[in-house]
């Protein structure tokens, strides 16, 4: 396996990615890095979690001359989540070499942007709008931009920016290099690609496997009302360096959040009903290591990379099994070692089994140890285990329940997440009513109560998520 030397990217940025603890290349770096530092056009097919912006960012903050104060790269994002995220790999990645990276946004003062542009920016990270709006201007120049990067492209077409992107591209110098990053390469891309690169290479990588094997996980059981308690007793015997708490419901982050405040703990919340503007303050603190806990929806918690994340608290038990692996198995990532507690009430303990039985773990009863304390081996340690239970209980609390199939899963980039996002904005449902999400290749499992199938058939059917149409109704048996 090569390493990030042999791939001929320089010492400052080799000095840099040693302080992050990036001890080698993954996939995507390596084989778009050497094509990227020859000067190639690259189409990279990978999704986010695969070190796809190391990969576009270490060449292009390799290729920037600190001498001119010219943009002289510009990387194009779909989401002002994924700009701010970018923007804080590049300024990280590329610290020990000066290198003035600007991010501009839609949703945030303009005259701010033109300000921090004018004083010198050597990179430019940007959503589609505020670009073309700050070109249009003349704000922003691309005479010397000779790197330009679209990063998430199928989102910029689900999301109908595709006119735009053509319109940037086509005032970019023609003698640049463009790096073009997707998940799927719808034909659309694929024409853009035709159009507007030169004989690039393309570059598949797989989505990266989430893994919980890496990390530590137990439970608590305790009754609802000693829930905050049990929470604050938690945080104060790990001391994480940073945890991320899920609840179910926006009200839940809320009421909780204000809750660890009374108990004397410093804590932020994310959830959908915050103002865009508050919720990237949340983020950005969070990211960047100034806030240490984070109550979260899953929806909220969507765009956030959290693989630096030492802690996942599930203050209330995921959905389902799936919902559970994609909350811890994104902590602990690429060899470090993270530690997930569950709280669940007596009433739950199914639900916790179902869990064990189908992401195959082992989740044991949490003890009050240090922090500092390695891991316990998964699979090790059997007589720490809870009994099992002959029989596991229902995995529904109130009411029936009834299993619908949804069009739509992993093939179209679909998450838990995404399904329990379109049931709640297009229904009356909440988060906690939903069960059982689980997301397969082509289409999704959910459950809900029987009383409201009809509902959430009826109001989801025809909603988008990431571009493609939901269609709902009852799963045959
Ligand atoms: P990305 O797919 O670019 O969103 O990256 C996913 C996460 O992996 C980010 O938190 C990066 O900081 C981290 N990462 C990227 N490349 C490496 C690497 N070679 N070694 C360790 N972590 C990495």
């Amino acid at each position: 396996m090569p390493s990030f030397a042999d791939l001929g990217l320089s010492q400052p940025l080799l000095e840099a990615l040693h302080h992050l603890g990036y001890d080698s290349p993954t996939p995507i770096q390596e084989q778009a890095i050497p094509e990227l530092l020859q000067g190639h056009d690259v189409i990279g097919q990978a999704q986010t979690g695969t070190g796809k912006t190391a990969a576009f960012g270490l060449p292009l903050l390799d290729y920037i001359d600190t001498d001119l104060d010219e943009v002289q790269a510009l990387v194009l994002t779909p989401t002002r989540e994924l700009c701010i995220q970018v923007t804080q790999a590049l300024r990280a990645y590329g610290q020990r070499r000066g290198i003035e990276v600007v991010a501009v946004f839609g949703g945030a003062p303009i005259r701010n942007q033109v300000a921090q542009l004018k004083q010198g920016a050597q990179v430019v990270v940007g959503t589609v709008g505020r670009v073309k709006d700050l070109m249009n201007r003349h704000e922003l120049v691309l005479s010397d931009a000779r790197y330009v990067v679209l990063d998430e492209a199928d989102e910029m077409l689900d999301l109908g920016f595709f006119e735009d992107v053509e319109w940037i591209l086509s005032r970019a110098p023609s003698g640049r290099q463009t790096a073009l990053f997707s998940a799927t390469m719808p034909p659309e891309i694929k024409l853009l690609a035709e159009k507007r690169m030169f004989d690039p290479i393309t570059i598949k990588v797989r989505a990266a496997q989430l893994t919980i094997d890496t990390v530590d996980q137990s439970y608590i059981e305790v009754s609802d009302r000693e829930k905050p308690d049990a929470l604050a007793r938690v945080l104060k015997a790990e001391n994480p360096e940073q945890a991320i708490i899920f609840a179910r419901t926006k009200i839940g982050v809320d009421r909780l959040a204000r809750r660890l405040d009374d108990l004397g703990l410093r804590v932020r919340a994310l959830h959908g009903d915050m103002s865009q503007g508050s919720r990237d303050g949340v983020m950005i603190a969070f990211k960047g290591g100034r806030e240490r806990l984070l109550v979260a929806t899953d929806v909220a918690a969507r765009g956030l990379d959290i693989s630096g994340v030492t802690h996942v608290v599930n203050y209330d038990i995921p959905n389902s099994p799936d919902v559970y692996v994609h909350r811890i198995g994104r902590t602990g990532r690429v060899g470090r070692s993270g530690r997930a507690i569950t709280l669940i009430t007596p009433k739950q303990r199914g639900d916790l089994e179902a869990i064990e039985k189908h992401a195959k773990t082992t989740i044991h009863p949490w003890s009050q140890e240090p922090a500092a304390k390695p891991p316990v081996p998964v699979n090790g340690d059997r007589e720490t285990r809870r009994p099992r239970h002959t029989k596991p209980r229902k995995a529904t609390t109130d009411g029936e329940c009834v299993k619908l199939i949804v069009s739509g899963g992993r093939a179209q980039g679909i998450e838990p997440a995404d399904v329990i996002e379109a049931i709640v904005d297009n229904s009356h449902l909440e988060g906690e009513d939903i069960r059982n999400v689980r997301v397969l290749e082509r289409f999704s499992f959910v459950e809900v109560p029987a009383a409201r199938a009809g509902e959430v058939i009826d109001k989801v059917t025809g909603s988008a998520v990431r571009g493609t149409k939901l269609r709902l109704e009852v799963a045959k048996r």
